[in-house]
């Protein structure tokens, strides 16, 4: 008998791909330059051509050591390289002992809160969220509690954490720069929200793990983005290439869980163990080595910095509301119309494509993802302005 649970899940299309899917059947009835789809979180820049050069000269390895398969937690060199990037940008004494490299911040993510959490534990999800967290922690039987971020600036709402936290909280799950909202947690937020975690533990007795997701840690927009672990001990660090080196495909990223972390050799092994029993054997080993020497290219992110600022003058000559990004690629606006997911069916007659919030744990908002050709913005503009009227007209 076929199991439900996966089941469901696998015909449950997300709204994102349902979106992009229309899109590219709209695209084939009316032309591809008359849909504006702002729907997918897929980098539109290439890879910095370091990526390449460095590609190339991986290739001239001895291939049956350079395609061999490496030990799980991946070759002791790329970890190397990211632990003494840690070191050189935010002066942490990272040791390559504790990261583990793996197929994509996603695998990362599960696994993580796979070793630090028992069926039954609470996890807290910090919302608007990335829509597959729901999935992660329901994969380890883990029950999820979704704690609203601040609606004025995004920041995390430290007060309503220590409310959601209870004798069975063991992780809270937090992203910055932040998919949907483009925010990024300032120091003292994280600073507050550990002095909660930290409070915490002391009252419950148990360590609370904070499972800091940043694949957009490099897409900031000139705007500091604190590096966790140096503010709570308990943090685990997930990232990957997918964003910052225009790799998605490539799957390929890694979790650091804080040398100055307590128990770090054992959270370490609890990973190892959770990623053996889900049938990870290494994570891709061409773009292991690769990741490794290419972890410090800083991107050049001044294409979607153009999209961004594009984007928000014809958002404002609509009168639509949002909170100007600090990073990552995506603008999270105020739907004008309660239900968000009647106003994306709204702007799909102007063939504008944006994601309604309800997948993000928040209802209300619609995401517009600017990681597109920025021809797509320039024309969009007439459509914006006719939606805009028709808004108007219709007092919607
Ligand atoms: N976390 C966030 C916030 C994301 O936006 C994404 C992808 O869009 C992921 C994790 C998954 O990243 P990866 O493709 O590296 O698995």
């Amino acid at each position: 008998m076929i199991n439900n649970y996966y089941y469901n899940i696998g015909v449950e299309e997300s709204a994102i791909r349902k979106l992009f899917g229309y899109g590219i059947r709209r695209k084939a009835e009316i032309g591809e330059d008359n849909v504006f789809d702002f729907s997918l979180g897929n980098p539109n820049v290439p890879p910095p051509k370091a990526v390449t050069d460095t590609l190339y000269e991986l290739l001239k390895m001895d291939p049956i050591d350079l395609h061999a398969y490496s030990v799980g937690v991946g070759h002791q060199e790329p970890r190397e390289q990211i632990a003494q990037a840690y070191k050189m940008q935010f002066n942490h004494n990272a040791s390559f002992e504790h990261v583990f490299l793996t197929c994509g911040a996603a695998f990362a993510i599960v696994i993580s809160i796979g070793a630090v959490c028992n069926p039954g534990d609470e996890v807290i999800e910090i919302a608007p969220f990335f829509a597959e967290y729901s999935n992660w922690v329901k994969q380890n039987y883990c029950i999820e509690v979704q704690v609203m971020s601040r609606k004025e600036d995004f920041q995390i709402d430290c007060e309503a954490v220590d409310n959601a936290i209870t004798e069975k909280t063991s992780a809270v799950i937090i992203n910055s720069p932040n998919n949907p909202t483009g925010a990024i947690y300032t120091k003292k937020n994280l600073e507050d929200l550990a002095v909660v975690l930290n409070n915490a533990q002391k009252k419950f007795n148990r360590p609370i793990y904070l499972l800091v997701d940043e694949p957009y840690r490099f897409i900031n927009y000139g705007n500091d983005v604190p590096f966790v672990p140096n503010i709570y001990e308990n943090t685990i660090v997930i990232n990957s290439a997918t964003k910052f080196l225009s790799l998605a495909g490539e799957r390929i990223g890694h979790v650091y869980v804080s040398s100055l972390m307590k128990d770090a050799d054992k959270v370490f092994k609890a990973i190892e163990g959770a990623a053996r029993a889900y049938g990870h054997v290494c994570a891709p080993v061409l773009f292991q080595r690769l990741y490794g020497k290419c972890f410090n290219i800083v991107p050049d992110t001044s294409l979607y910095e153009h999209n961004r600022e594009l984007l928000c003058k014809i958002l404002d000559e609509c009168c639509l509301k949002y909170t100007k990004p600090s990073g990552a690629f995506y603008l999270f606006v105020k739907s004008p119309i309660k239900d968000s997911c009647k106003f994306s069916d709204f702007l799909k007659k102007y063939d504008i494509l944006a994601v309604p919030s309800k997948s993000f744990g928040i209802e209300g908002w619609i995401r517009f993802s600017y990681c597109i050709p920025t021809k797509t913005i320039t024309n969009s503009y007439d459509a914006f302005k006719n939606m805009y009227l028709d808004l108007k007209n219709n007092n919607l």
